[in-house]
């Protein structure tokens, strides 16, 4: 085994088997061991392949609308009254979000693999939604999984989906939430790999998904880097990045992994505490273990059994974390932190107010972890946040909880 406790970064060995240190891998049952090798390759060729990336990049930007801004948050950086804060704006992204970039790369791989139906799982909506997009703009057939539980308060979206052209199929077992709403998917697919292609959302799952996942999010990276460099003249001193199952983080932080100047902070969800059920902070407050095909840290109970998570935030309300978040965590390369559910409100206040951003809920945990760093910084100091999605869709709970009438 490497020596993860030092290492800076992925070993190129570990790598090929999907090891982030001593996480990831692929703890799938032989009859997706063929797919999930298949699916390797092909994105292996897709990477090499110019026409591949030439067709990416011309949907990224005429589709989704990249580059996506780096914006200048003055007002909010004057209230916190230190580092100068910058936001990567995923929120103007088409669809809203950073979702997009990875639907639209694995139905480009589908499409390469020669297969016309995409599955895939949802939590709140946001990857069904990027997912039917996606199939829409390539003429694929959709199938969506989604709990029941989340069918009912994610109704918006659900109707988004059916518009698009997807079919949304509830799932009742368990509590009927995203956790198995993906072993759902992940049944279809076992019965179903020789025409379907499974589009996973996040950084998470079997090899190679944490890899294809973190690959069609560096996008955010390394456009922020350059527009850094060019904006700036340097590297920003921090990023900031919220973690669910922790595909906007790895896409932000990726480009910037051998930038040892630069600092790296994930903000996971600190719900309403640190006991079992109040949040969704694995990485804080998990252990390792296996959770959908990989080796990561999870939430648990005494018995090893997943524990349930709870987030304000659907987004982040997920009992596991990506592969290669672990390996950041023990190598000590990136910090993780967690923010509560009364403090991302507020920064979703803050931002609204001084900037006239609504942000992703999810996003705002994020904010809020960038304006107590920025606190504490001289101006010079440069804070970027990953902002990975805008906040209409979260109005009305916020409202809600606010009492304020709608
Ligand atoms: C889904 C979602 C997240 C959480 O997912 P990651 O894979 O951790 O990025 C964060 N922000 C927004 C806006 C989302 O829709």
């Amino acid at each position: 085994m490497s020596d993860s406790a030092t290492s800076t970064s992925v070993d190129p060995a570990w790598e090929q088997v999907g090891r982030f240190g001593r996480f990831g891998g692929r703890f799938v049952p032989e009859t997706l061991t063929r797919a999930l090798e298949e699916l390797t390759d092909e994105f292996q060729r897709a990477q090499r392949d110019p026409a591949f990336q030439a067709e990416l990049d011309g949907l990224l930007q005429d589709f989704v609308g990249r580059p996506s801004p780096l914006y200048h948050a003055r007002r909010l950086s004057e209230r916190c009254g230190g580092a100068q804060i910058w936001l990567k704006r995923e929120d103007l992204n088409h669809t809203g979000a950073h979702k997009i970039n990875n639907t639209l790369g694995q139905a480009l791989l589908a499409r390469r693999m020669g297969k016309r139906r995409v599955i895939a799982e949802t939590g709140a909506g946001q990857h069904g939604v990027a997912t039917a997009t996606a199939c829409a703009h390539f003429g694929l057939e959709c199938h969506v999984y989604m709990g029941e539980e989340d069918i009912r308060r994610q109704a918006p979206n659900v109707f988004n989906m059916r518009l698009l052209g997807a079919e949304v199929r509830p799932v009742t077992s368990g509590s009927r939430t995203l956790q198995d709403a993906i072993n759902e998917a992940m049944r279809d697919w076992m019965a179903s790999v020789a025409s379907t292609h499974y589009i996973l959302g996040s950084t998470v799952g079997p090899h190679p998904f944490p890899t294809i996942v973190r690959e069609f999010q560096s996008v955010i990276g390394r456009e922020a880097r350059q527009q850094c460099l060019q904006r700036l003249q340097r590297l920003p001193d921090t990023l900031v990045a919220c973690v669910g199952g922790g595909s906007n983080a790895a896409g932000m932080f990726s480009p910037f992994v051998s930038d040892s100047a630069v600092r790296m902070v994930g903000v996971e969800a600190g719900g309403r505490g640190s006991r079992g059920g109040e949040h969704a902070a694995p990485l804080n407050y998990g252990a390792p273990g296996v959770l959908h095909g990989s080796f990561s840290y999870v939430l648990q109970d005494e018995d090893g059994q997943t524990a349930p998570a709870h987030s304000v935030s659907a987004g982040l309300d997920y009992p596991g974390v990506g592969p290669e978040h672990s390996g950041w965590k023990e190598s000590g390369r990136v910090e993780y932190t967690t923010c509560g559910d009364a403090q991302a409100l507020a920064a979703f206040e803050a931002l609204a107010m001084c900037e006239g951003i609504l942000p992703a809920l999810e996003s705002a945990h994020a904010v809020w972890q960038a304006m107590q760093l920025a606190a504490e910084r001289s101006a010079e100091q440069v804070i970027l946040v990953c902002l990975s999605g805008r906040g209409e869709k979260d109005a009305a709970e916020i409202a809600r909880l606010r009492g304020i009438a709608t």
